[in-house]
């Protein structure tokens, strides 16, 4: 086997000859190099850890103590953090090693890493399309083949898009399997840290370490964590929910639905139950999630305002101005049109309209998300409706852009566990992905059973 510091060296010259593609906001050099070193001379004497040698990029919105972390946001542009997150401390103490923070839409918004206020990301499989976004750095870094894996955070699809639009796996836990401590909050009732990896083994073992309780943050679950990696048996022989209204909607590329239709017809021909079942609220899904997300976003961005942290305006000159002038300046057009509608929806008057609302649409889909888990072991249905599109394509079109995340919403607001799998293959050169959902917790289900699905149906 190739030592570690051999594997580190490869990736840093893999690095340097892609700087083009903008994907690493910072190269962890020469700590990678010493700790490869380290942790070669662990494997001698066999004390490593699980994750001896797997080298990772971390979306720049997870803290690792001692590192700078922005979000990729100007308001951020210096900041250090003083602290790591928690799935970043259990990563290191099985002996990973962190390569570098990796480029993202700013402060997790967007859907193609065109918010990023240090540029964009471009996919490494054709350079004049997106990534995806918002984690588009991760997906690109895995695809590039610049690290093993990368983390990224997902509120409404930003890990399982970007999988899709690479050609890579996407693994969105269940909302409170993996602790939120140590993310820079975006919308903190729909935020999870997730992977992007080139196989299931590796994405869980990853859930596997930074799974389970966290006196850091209340919303983890103290569900016992099992070894997902341990229990990848390929299973079969499911109920499997196809969402019709999604793989078959209009606006879905014909040969994403052709390919489909492949998928269903073998699943079935291999023991598995297909079911047909409908999903009445697609109409629902961008504008509720909109406006729940945003709402959270307001209340989560006010802590930047140019007092403690990172960026303050050279024009600050009493309290009004620091605040004003400093966000004005620090944060992105993307960023600011959140901010702004996030706190029109939960303004005096307009609360009860919007937010309230939203709320309930949300339950709605979440007890009919659950209820077609009960019956059926899973929902089968698209990543996105195309594949990677034209980087600028949809920068001057917000709504166009909002919907690339129409199928990846749902798993979010109801807060239950998805998986983006690179299974389609488009006549354009492009790969897309094929969406599994599962029920709450029930993560070793689904990677057992995404593990059958790569098996029998990834290209060979
Ligand atoms: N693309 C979505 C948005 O812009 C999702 C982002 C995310 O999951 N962080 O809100």
């Amino acid at each position: 086997m190739a030592s570690c510091q051999k594997e580190v060296s490869n990736f840093l010259s893999q690095i340097n000859a892609k700087k083009h593609l903008n994907i690493f906001l910072e190269v962890f050099e020469n700590e990678a190099i010493e700790n490869a070193i380290r942790i070669d001379a662990k494997i001698k004497t066999g004390t490593q850890g699980k994750l001896a040698g797997m080298v990772i990029a971390l979306k720049d919105n997870i803290c690792y103590a001692h590192h700078k972390v922005s979000a990729s946001s100007k308001i951020l542009e210096h900041f250090e953090s003083v602290y790591s997150s928690t799935a970043v401390e259990r990563l290191l103490a099985e002996d990973a090693i962190i390569i570098g923070r990796v480029n993202c839409d700013e402060f997790a918004m967007g859907s193609s890493n065109e918010n990023s206020a240090y540029g964009p990301v471009l996919n490494p499989l054709d350079e004049t399309l997106v990534p995806g976004g918002s984690s588009g750095g991760s997906a690109a870094a895995v695809a590039a083949g610049v690290c093993h894996v990368a983390l990224g955070s997902d509120t409404g699809g930003s890990i399982r898009q970007p999988a899709s639009f690479c050609g890579v796996i996407g693994l969105r836990p269940s909302y409170g399997r993996i602790s939120r401590y140590g993310l820079l909050a975006f919308a903190s009732s729909m935020d999870q840290i997730g992977t992007i990896t080139h196989n299931i083994e590796d994405a869980a073992l990853l859930l596997e370490v930074m799974s389970g309780k966290d006196e850091f943050d209340s919303t983890v679950s103290s569900k016992p964590v099992p070894e997902y990696s341990k229990l990848l048996s390929q299973d079969h022989g499911f109920k499997i929910a196809t969402l019709d209204d999604c793989i078959f909607h209009d606006g879905v590329d014909i040969e994403i639905r052709e390919r489909f239709k492949t998928i269903i017809s073998e699943l079935e021909s291999h023991g598995n139950t297909l079911v047909s079942e409908s999903f009445p609220y697609l109409d629902y899904m961008i504008p509720s999630y909109a406006i729940l997300a945003m709402a959270e976003a307001s209340s989560n961005l006010s802590r930047f305002a140019g007092m403690t942290y990172g960026y303050r305006s050279k024009h600050a000159e009493n309290l009004e101005t620091t605040i004003t002038a400093s966000r004005t300046e620090g944060f992105g057009e993307e960023v600011k049109r959140r901010i702004m509608l996030g706190t029109f929806v939960l303004s005096e008057g307009y609360y009860d309209a919007y937010y309230s609302k939203a709320q309930k649409v949300r339950n709605v889909i979440k007890k009919y998300t659950d209820k077609l888990l009960e019956a059926n072991d899973f929902l089968l249905l698209p990543v996105s409706p195309s594949t990677a599109f034209k980087l600028h394509a949809n920068t001057k079109d917000p709504i166009a852009m909002y919907l690339a995340d129409i199928f990846t919403i749902q798993s979010a607001l109801a807060g239950v566990p998805s998986i983006s799998l690179p299974l389609g293959w488009h006549s354009n050169g492009m790969p897309f992905g094929i969406q599994i959902i599962s029920r709450m917790f029930e993560e070793e289900k689904l990677l057992a059973f995404s593990e059958y699905l790569m098996d029998k149906f990834s290209r060979k």
